[in-house]
């Protein structure tokens, strides 16, 4: 999901008949292990605003212990009143869109058999595992009458009826817009013999096995429909329906939607290196239509970004959806080869929110969708990389100034945005946490989406851009369809480096402390005669200097104090420059929590700078890093902002 998206842009505007089944003609060979089968017969009910569904699960016990009891998402039931925990998280709002009390929301389980017909339906019970609210339903427990051997599986058939609440947060429907997300039985997690299986967060949603998905939509003639995966028949039928099946392996989810107003656009995308071949669908609301060329260009550059830089994209389909701007709330949200978006139609070409937004929720498909890792305990692993994915891609296609605002003279880029938001933050939180135990929800976001950002920028800066490259290349090759921790992610950047990072990431995604380091002061100051004479003396003999020629030139005692300001260590550089034009580029380990640099010279100090090439971007505070000698000795050297800086903290103070 992009959260600042949403944020940041309220403070401007407050059919193919083909048979299925094939592995080829999805594109993949099921790249992943399959745990999961999910074959959903579902029915779309206008009228009631609701879904009524058939499901065949199979599940495979992928541990080496008899597993008695199944954990089941039953998402919906998030917005079955103000009990539950998301409600309670979130005071019944989101993004600045409130709960309609007259419209809320449901999943009810109304048959449960195992392959056996034994009624499984009796031993439901919901559970509440992250928090203890008892009155939250969206965690579910099944015993088993018998325990499903290590490597077998068991196959369920459930049937479910879903009401879908108004849409205020990603799921729902306004008028007959549907955004069915988050809406069918879905089995948890069993993760290292346990199961992991957490309640619906207003913080996070996703985390789920991979494997196979055939779904059956039948929905009224007249709606425009797109959903995860391939359409791979589309039937008539004769009650005014029509049934579309859609197909899809090595995903973790599935989601779909539906309107007339929806305006489709199909085209061809392809790359030769590397070899990507997918359809792009486009379902665009029809009052937004002068933002399809926006939607389309950058969607294809996300594409080509992620493709180039971390593996190809491969599956057949990547589809678009543009909710209607009243269903707000559904938009920047991320699903398997299907992703929700955001425009205004007056939006200037300039304010390059749609943009960003795309690529975000495209990359989704990357840190999320194929490196699946849990978005509930380690948040920055999809929306951190992906928001340092973003800045980069946005800088790329967009410039490096300006990749999110050029409009009336005012330029900022992605990354300006994301250093606004840590900046600006108190530090209550690290990166690293369980995202329902964050102080509140702007700490959440600021250090899940863009402290990590900065950090994994902060990183391609210290290890080279090549190396970086590599190390992002390796962690998407070796952990896409799995299930990878932060540990994971570390072991492989220490690997592709060949360098101990553990001070790196034991800093940054486990303390919630500030690194600031400055230069405290500077000084020249002439030496006296009889001090002179003696260092001088030496200092002309260093200096390769005839005897005469030291006498004549006055001699200067200069000092550079530079100061650890924060917890937070990190090695430094410090530039320093003479009035006479030599320059010293110092190294400093940063550990002390000071440090004096002594030059005797015939030169006074012109300036000193940490940090030269601006590398250290988690530096919270860049303007006092550099000091200037001569035109005010007492206050910092004024930091150039590549923006406006009023205009950043404008950004953070609207979006906490
Ligand atoms: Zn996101």
């Amino acid at each position: 999901m992009k959260k600042s998206f949403v944020l940041a842009l309220s403070c401007f505007f407050i059919l193919s008949q083909a048979g299925f089944g094939s592995s080829s003609q999805t594109g993949l060979s099921t790249q992943s292990k399959p745990i999961v089968d999910y074959r959903i017969k579902a029915k779309l009910l206008p009228e009631e605003k609701a879904v009524k569904g058939q499901e065949t699960l199979t599940w495979l016990n992928d541990s080496n212990q008899p597993v008695s009891e199944l954990q089941f998402h039953l998402y919906l039931n998030a917005f079955k009143d103000n009990n539950s925990t998301f409600m309670k998280e979130s005071g019944g709002a989101h993004r600045g869109y409130k709960a309609d009390k007259e419209n809320w929301g449901h999943i009810r389980v109304t048959k449960l058999l195992d392959a056996n017909g034994t009624d499984l339906l009796s031993t439901l019970e919901y559970i509440q595992p992250d928090n203890g609210n008892k009155d939250d339903q969206t965690v579910a427990r099944v015993r088993l009458p018998q325990p499903v051997s290590p490597h077998k599986k068991i196959t369920l058939q459930i049937e479910f009826y879903s009401k879908l609440p108004k849409v205020f947060a990603r799921s729902g429907f306004y008028e007959n817009f549907f955004m069915v997300g988050q809406w069918f039985p879905k089995i948890g997690v069993l993760w290292n013999g346990k199961w992991n299986c957490h309640e619906y967060h207003l913080n996070s949603e996703f985390f789920a096995d991979f494997g196979v998905y055939e779904v059956e939509l039948t929905i009224p003639e007249g709606y425009v429909v797109g959903a995860t995966g391939k359409r791979m028949r589309e039937v008539k039928n004769n009650d005014k329906t029509k049934t579309y099946t859609y197909y899809q392996e090595d995903i973790h989810d599935f989601a779909w939607t539906a309107c007339p107003d929806f305006v489709e656009f199909k085209e061809k995308f392809t790359l030769d290196s590397p070899r990507v071949d997918t359809e792009i669908i486009l379902l665009i609301s029809r009052s937004h239509l002068n933002q399809k060329e926006r939607y389309l260009s950058s969607l294809k550059k996300g594409i080509e970004f992620y493709s180039q830089n971390y593996g190809p994209y491969p599956y057949p389909t990547i589809t678009l959806v543009d909710p209607p701007f009243a269903a707000s709330g559904a938009g920047g949200m991320e699903y398997p080869t299907l992703f929700t978006s955001m425009a205004i139609s007056f939006l200037p070409k300039g304010l390059r929110f749609p943009e960003m937004v795309t690529i975000h929720e495209f990359g989704h498909n990357y840190w999320y969708g194929m490196v699946g890792s849990n978005e509930f305990e380690e948040a920055w692993l999809d929306e951190g990389i992906n928001s340092y994915s973003e800045v980069k891609a946005m800088a790329r296609y967009y410039g490096k100034e300006s990749s999110m605002l050029d409009f009336m003279g005012l330029k900022a880029s992605d990354f300006n945005f994301q250093r606004a938001q840590v900046v600006s933050s108190g530090r209550m939180d690290p990166i690293l946490k369980n995202s329902w135990a964050y102080f509140s929800g702007g700490s959440y976001s600021m250090n899940s989406y863009s402290k990590a950002a900065l950090m994994l920028l902060t990183l391609e800066n210290y290890l080279g851009e090549e190396v970086m490259s590599r190390v992002m290349r390796t962690y998407f090759e070796r952990w896409k369809f799995r299930h990878p921790t932060s540990k994971d992610f570390v072991k492989v950047a220490e690997e592709a480096s060949g360098q101990d990072l553990s001070w790196f990431f034991n800093q940054f995604l486990y303390s919630p402390d500030k690194l600031d380091y400055a230069v405290g002061s500077i000084s020249s100051r002439p030496l006296e005669k009889t001090e002179e004479k003696s260092k001088e003396k030496k200092e002309a003999a260093k200096e390769g200097q005839s005897k005469e020629a030291g006498q004549k030139e006055k001699i200067f005692k200069n000092e550079v104090v530079v100061v650890r300001k924060g917890e937070l260590v990190f090695p430094q550089e410090i530039l320093i420059e003479f009035e006479k034009g030599e320059k010293i580029l110092e190294k400093w380990d940063g550990k002390e929590r000071w440090k004096r640099f002594v030059y005797i010279k015939p030169s006074k100090l012109r300036s000193a700078r940490l940090d030269p090439e601006e590398k250290i971007l988690l530096d919270v505070n860049f303007k006092n890093n550099s000091f200037l000698a001569k035109r005010d000795r007492l206050s910092p050297l004024k930091y150039a902002l590549k923006t406006m800086f009023s205009f950043q903290n404008f950004l953070s103070f609207v979006s906490f």
